[in-house]
């Protein structure tokens, strides 16, 4: 039976960036070897991290004096990374859920932290950034709950920071619309969403931010120090940055950021218009603007809650995986990331209707 992988993460990869990257674990590029046994320094693997950063820079559009790293220990440690390089006295947070508030957390060991606002359910606007934090930290995506910065709250953002720099977590919304890398200065996540398989983690930056703070950073926590070696001063996660290089291709073959935009528009537009007309689900976001592309979580109506066991099952019957909700959310959410297609979508779409109309 086909599968349809809705995982919030690890999830979803193309089938073709999969292929592929089961050939190179088998004959890495034709070098009879395996991509799992070659060196990070011989002359293979280069080429493979240049034309990665390289491809980001393009598909991002990406300006001059940025650079971009490929390094492990995933978005939680950037949580540290970012305050440590970055905050002297003071940083500024929206805190739109639970990844806000685990970024908030580490912040809170190196200065005073201001949050400008908090909610979960949807994107607050209207706050005031303090002109005099050495950095405004948003999350773009809110991964668990469901919301979503949208360009016009971007917008907004951008005009009030001032000259104050900003920093946003994109694990989950990264390369799925086009965003003005310009208005930041660093941009980064976990990979394992909508780049690559679990294991690497990117770091967009602007080389100018830093050595602002007077603490010493030690040497595996300073971006100066990754940014100085290439993402090589130490062994990189060699795997995940090669399918992370296929699926850039993959995107640019395809159209790049314009056609996935708009592909992952066409999903949310289906699967949000089925949950807003259905009597039976109703989407856990109730404005608009402020709903997931990336994560669109629902729930049952007020009355139908004992349908969701029944329905969690009729569901995997018919190959939808990964659409538990969160724990905290409950409910369910289908993570229609970069690689998920319309058809995933319309197989979902159809899977709900077919329920509702066996109980209505
Ligand atoms: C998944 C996720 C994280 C955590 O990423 P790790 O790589 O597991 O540390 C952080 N922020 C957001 C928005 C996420 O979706």
């Amino acid at each position: 039976m086909k599968k349809y992988n809705f995982n919030a993460g690890p999830s979803i990869l193309p089938q073709e960036v999969i292929k592929q990257t089961a050939e190179a674990v088998l004959d890495f590029e034709g070098e009879g070897l395996s991509i799992l046994e070659i060196s990070h320094r011989a002359k293979y693997f280069q080429p493979v991290v240049d034309e990665a950063e390289a491809l980001m820079k393009e598909l991002l559009g990406v300006p001059e004096g940025y650079r971009v790293l490929f390094l492990g220990g995933g978005a939680s440690l950037q949580f540290c990374m970012v305050p440590f390089n970055m905050l002297e006295k003071k940083a500024a947070y929206l805190n739109t859920g639970v990844w806000s508030k685990k970024a908030i957390k580490e912040a809170k060991g190196f200065g005073e932290v201001v949050e400008v606002a908090a909610s979960t359910n949807s994107i607050p606007s209207g706050y005031e950034i303090p002109q005099d934090a050495d950095y405004f930290h948003i999350t773009t995506n809110n991964t668990i709950f469901g919301t979503e910065i949208s360009e016009h709250k971007l917008q907004e953002i951008y005009a009030k920071k001032g000259n104050v720099p900003l920093v946003a977590d994109m694990s989950s919304d990264i390369l799925s619309r086009p965003i003005d890398i310009s208005k930041f200065d660093i941009v980064y996540g976990g990979a394992q969403k909508n780049i690559a398989p679990a294991g690497v983690t990117f770091v967009i930056i602007k080389e100018s931010c830093l050595g602002k703070v007077s603490r010493y950073i030690p040497t595996m926590l300073n971006y100066q120090t990754h940014i100085d070696n290439g993402s090589m001063f130490n062994t990189p996660p060699v795997l995940p940055i090669y399918t992370a290089l296929l699926n850039l291709r993959w995107l640019k073959a395809h159209g790049g950021i314009e056609w996935i935009n708009r592909r992952n528009q066409e999903k949310a537009d289906l699967l949000y218009k089925c949950l807003d007309q259905s009597k039976l689900f109703m989407p856990t976001i109730a404005d608009r603007e402020d709903r997931s592309r990336m994560n669109i979580c629902f729930v049952f109506k007020p009355g139908y809650e004992e349908l969701q066991d029944e329905f969690f099952k009729f569901a995997t019957q018919r190959g939808m995986v990964g659409i538990k909700g969160h724990r905290l959310v409950g409910g369910f959410r289908a993570s229609c990331y970069n690689a998920m297609d319309v058809e995933g979508v319309q197989a979902l779409v159809e899977c709900i209707k077919e329920f509702e109309n066996s109980k209505i």
